[in-house]
């Protein structure tokens, strides 16, 4: 799905995009850039640099299944 470069792809929970199974908590952010799920908003911030979406796993973070239809990325410490 390509955005302009100025469109921020951030949206919270409990919004989504039109591509991926709601629900979202109410802390998660998502990226309608390249569709994965942040436990938090600063994760989502961690992976946007530039305007562009980064591989999370090289800004640190670690793909964890939250629930039966969410895996989201969160730090290494964190606990979800
Ligand atoms: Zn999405
Ligand atoms: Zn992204």
């Amino acid at each position: 799905m390509a955005l302009a470069k100025t469109t921020n792809p951030k949206t919270m929970g409990p919004v989504g995009c039109a591509n991926c199974p709601p629900p979202f908590g109410t802390r998660e952010c998502h990226c309608r850039g390249c569709l994965q799920h942040f436990s938090t908003e600063g994760n989502f911030d961690r992976h946007r640099q530039k305007g562009k979406c980064l591989d999370p796993a090289k800004v640190g973070l670690l793909l964890k299944q939250r629930r039966a239809n969410a895996r989201v990325w969160v730090l290494p410490d964190e606990r979800i």
